[in-house]
Parts: C-alpha cells; sequence; structure tokens
C-alpha cells in the first residue's frame, strides 16, 4: 500500500509531543511490514536539521492558489532516521514557519490551513497517488475538506484520520475560507459541515477533519469512549454521534527501537530484564548530572508538558509529597504559558538547595532517555491524556508509572493492589480522584513497597518490563482500517 502521511511534527525532527512520536513510529512500522510510507511537514526554521539526512530542493516551483494570488514554495526532500521526508517551505512574507516555536502565534490556524492546502498542492504536481492519506490533529483537518472539495483528481486517495488531542480544534473565521479559495461561506458555514458546534460563527478544522474523512480514530479506545460520551470531546461528542460508525480507539505504540534500553544511545548502562542490576549504574549517572545526593532513596519523576491537561497542580504536589516521604524527585518539562513556566521557575529557586531535588524547564530529549533510564518511578497525574506515551516509555525501562485512571492510561497501567488484571500482569499504581488525597493513595503505596520490600517492588519493575506495546499490534490496526476504507 502506499501511504502518505500529512502531519505538523515528527520526531525527533520536529518534536513538541506525543503526535510528533506516533507519526515516526507508525510510519516506521508500516514500512518495515512492506508499504511505502512518505511524510509531508512544514519546513521550521526551529526544527532538528541534525536529524535529517541528504536534505535537498526536491520541487523549486510550487505555487499554492493562496487569497487572491498564490505562493511560492520550495518542497525539501530528507531522510529523517530512515522515513522519507518532504518538507514544504513557503516563500512568503508571512514567514508561516520561519518563527521560534512551532506553535502558539494568533495565525496558527492560517499557517496551518496553508501547509494544508500546499501538500495537497504538492501530491498534486508531483503527481501523487497515494491509496492512503493519514493525517494528524486539527493542524491537517482542512486536508480531508480540501481534497473532497477541491481536488478531484486525488479523489481515489481515501482519508484516515486521527485525533490526538482533542482540545485543540483549529477553531477560527471566514477569512479562511478565501484565504484557502474554498469561499463559499453559506455552505461551509453548516452545522454538517464546519461549523463549530459552540460558537456558530466560527469554523471547526477538526470537525471538518471528522466530517470529510472516511475513518477517524483517537489514540486509545478509552479516550475514544470519553470523547463520544463526556466533555472530554470538547464539544465535538454530537458530531462523533452522527460519524460513529466510521470513528475507533486504536491505542498508540511506542517505537521499540528507540526506546529500548538494551541499546539506547543515550543511557550510560544498558539492561534488560535478567540484567536489572545495570538500570541502578544510570540511576547513579542521573544523580551525578543532576548533583542530587546519592542515599538509599527512591527517585520519583515527571516527563512531560506542563499543562493544565497534564495535573500540574497534581505534578506539584507530588514533588512536595516524594521529599516529605524521604524520596528524590526530578521534573523535566515546559510549558509555552508563560504563568506556568514561571510557576516552576519559582519552584526550582526555591528548591535550589534540595539535593533531593530537581527541576529541569525546558526540552531535552537526551536528557529525557536518562529519566526515564535512572528513576525508580514516574508520575502522570492527568486531567485528561488521550493516550499517553511517557507511561509506556516507563514500563520499556523499568520504571513504575503512577498514573491517574483517565484516558489510555486506564487500558496500559493496571494497579498492583486493586485490579482486575491477575497479579502478574500488573504494572503500575493508580488513582481516580484528581485531588491531594488521590495521588497521595497511589505514592504512598509504591513508596511504601520501594523501602519497606524491595523484592516486591522489583518483581513489579519486571512486571511493567514484560509488557509489550510496541507498534506491531496498533500498525496492524490501522493497516485494517486503510484495507477497509480502501476498499469502499
Ligand atoms: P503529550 O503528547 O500530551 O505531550 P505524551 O505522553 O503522549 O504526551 O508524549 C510526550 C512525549 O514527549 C514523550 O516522548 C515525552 O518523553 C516527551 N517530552 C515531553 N516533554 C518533554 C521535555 N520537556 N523534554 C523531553 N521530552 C519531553
Amino acid at each position: 500500500m502506499y501511504i502518505v502521511m500529512i502531519a505538523s511534527e515528527c520526531a525527533p525532527v520536529s518534536k513538541v509531543g506525543g503526535l510528533a512520536d506516533v507519526v515516526y513510529g507508525l510510519s516506521r512500522e508500516l514500512e518495515t511490514r512492506g508499504h511505502l510510507v512518505e511524510m509531508i511537514l512544514p519546513k521550521y526554521d526551529c526544527m532538528r536539521y541534525d536529524q535529517i539526512w541528504g536534505l535537498h530542493i526536491a520541487y523549486q516551483d510550487l505555487w499554492v492558489p493562496w487569497e487572491q494570488g498564490a505562493i511560492h514554495c520550495s518542497v525539501w526532500f530528507g531522510s529523517v532516521h530512515g522515513r522519507n521526508c518532504f518538507f514544504i517551505e513557503p516563500h512568503s512574507e508571512e514567514n508561516f514557519f520561519k518563527r521560534d516555536n512551532y506553535y502558539g502565534y494568533p495565525d496558527d490556524a492560517m499557517r496551518f490551513a496553508f501547509f494544508s492546502k500546499a501538500s495537497l498542492e504538492f501530491m498534486q504536481l508531483a503527481n501523487k497517488h497515494p491509496d492512503i492519506l493519514h493525517c494528524h490533529d486539527w493542524q491537517t483537518g482542512l486536508v480531508p475538506v480540501m481534497l473532497y472539495e477541491m481536488y478531484q483528481n486525488l479523489h481515489h486517495t481515501r482519508v484516515c484520520y486521527t485525533i490526538h488531542n482533542f482540545k485543540y480544534q483549529g477553531i477560527t473565521g471566514t477569512h479562511i475560507l478565501s484565504a484557502t479559495q474554498l469561499n463559499r461561506p453559506e455552505y461551509y458555514y453548516h452545522s454538517e459541515r464546519l461549523q463549530d458546534n459552540v460558537h456558530p460563527t466560527a469554523l471547526n478544522f477538526m470537525k471538518g477533519g471528522i466530517v470529510y474523512s472516511n475513518h477517524v480514530t483517537t489514540v486509545s479506545p478509552k479516550h475514544a469512549w470519553e470523547a463520544l460520551h463526556t466533555e472530554q470531546g470538547h464539544a465535538l461528542g454530537d458530531t462523533l454521534h452522527i460519524h460513529q460508525n466510521k470513528f475507533s480507539g486504536v491505542l498508540n505504540g511506542l517505537d521499540y527501537e528507540v526506546w529500548n534500553p538494551e541499546i539506547d544511545p543515550l543511557i550510560p548502562h544498558h539492561y534488560n530484564i535478567e540484567s536489572l542490576e545495570n538500570k541502578y549504574g544510570n540511576k547513579e549517572a542521573l544523580r551525578d548530572r543532576l548533583l542530587l545526593r546519592k542515599e538509599f532513596k527512591p527517585i520519583i519523576a515527571y516527563v512531560g508538558r506542563l499543562d493544565v491537561q497534564k495535573g500540574v497542580h497534581l505534578i506539584r504536589h507530588g514533588l512536595f509529597y516524594s521529599l516529605q516521604k524521604g524520596a528524590q524527585f526530578i521534573l523535566l518539562g515546559s510549558s509555552p504559558e508563560s504563568s506556568i513556566n514561571q510557576e516552576f521557575w519559582h519552584l526550582k529557586q526555591e528548591l535550589n538547595d534540595n539535593e533531593d531535588c530537581h527541576l529541569e524547564i525546558g526540552f531535552d530529549e537526551e536528557l529525557a532517555h536518562l529519566i526515564y533510564a535512572g528513576a525508580d518511578m514516574i508520575i502522570m497525574p492527568s486531567m485528561y491524556e488521550p493516550c499517553g506515551l511517557a507511561q509506556l516509555i516507563a514500563l520499556r525501562y523499568g520504571t513504575v508509572p503512577i498514573v491517574r485512571a483517565v484516558g489510555g492510561l486506564v487500558d496500559t497501567i493496571f494497579d498492583r493492589d486493586f485490579s482486575n488484571k491477575a497479579i502478574t500482569a500488573r504494572n503500575g499504581y493508580v488513582f481516580h480522584e484528581p485531588d491531594y488525597t488521590g495521588i497521595e493513595s497511589a505514592m504512598q503505596r509504591a513508596i511504601g513497597l520501594w523501602f519497606s520490600y524491595p523484592e516486591q517492588f522489583r518483581k513489579l519493575v519486571i512486571q511493567a518490563m514484560q509488557y509489550n506495546y510496541s507498534w506491531h499490534r496498533s500498525g496492524q490496526y490501522y493497516l485494517d482500517i486503510y484495507e477497509h476504507i480502501r476498499n469502499k
């Protein structure tokens, strides 16, 4: 099968969160199975160019119809760890992708509407007729809309649309219709097309993606249910209900080549279940790097975006609770919201002299690997979590996840003390209520086991490592979906 992924992120070249990992990992799995996969990505100034091999201009003259004229683009080609990637570079005074960050600009809707249109124009220019277009999140929600409404010659292509986060939907105004030349506001401002379900004067990219795609997925079965039946659909629940025959949840996989403690080049000591004692070499290395004191204490960590979604108030509480219970705590994260960033900068200053604690505010792929390898436990007290990758990485590295029972965390983590799973199939700690008592109830049990029953804790670590959440199974689910829609 010939598959083209259109996305705003791809690990490790342009990564903000799990979306990037999924786009890369799924593509690799599909290629390993013998399918042809190509990616179309924006050419951001802030990408990691050191992660692209053989970058060169593949198409000099792509002209994308836009507003009353057209924008000239170059299309670059390069290999990102073996993946074939096309990068779209517009040459216009808006400088859509010549920015310091990936997202967070007032014209984000315009930027990604342009990228969506440019991707389709590029496919037309390069005579690409994939069986499947796989689009991701609001940034590419307009791709299926434009494919159906404007690019009749690409009609044979079927679209799978994956929603990684319902919170960000690309809600915007009429100007998008004129810019993209979709025009016809009376047609698109319709409850069965792009009209936002809450603000009738707004257009919603993600809704367009749902309405116009041949199949829609979100990233775990539990979250598919939550999106349909709870406020977690962020007002798209009704649209999903109408389209529920083409909506399903497919659990994300993890790239087991990238995340593999046996060969990970970013950690000093390699290990597996048989050589678990080597994990403790990484714990020492982590302490050395972050100047933590070397004492008989567990390290508890948080790695991830500092977003309300992630339960920032509980992360903060988890930090103090860890210290109170005699554990050490490491945080690696950052937030696009300056108020949250500032809060954690203050906390960092406050705890500067504490040798049991380190806060690293920023994005650091290398340090993330060392933390997963060196920590004993991670916390994920999310308010909502479509899938979550951090807990899957933690399992792989024998780092016990302490999670809130929400979204993909429910599908992947099973409480050591209270679960329907067989005792030998339990792999972490789970709490339910998003409050201090909730997180304490789980952390207390985890820390208690580490101090008082080290052999039992070690057993839990082994059970965690025995889980397999590689792309193997999820890749097959996506192929089944592709086959299904291709034959329609
Ligand atoms: P989300 O997609 O909501 O951000 P996930 O748990 O699905 O959360 O995926 C987050 C991914 O991004 C993981 O691979 C995690 O290790 C990585 N990550 C998040 N924040 C950072 C950071 N500050 N530094 C390094 N890696 C990070």
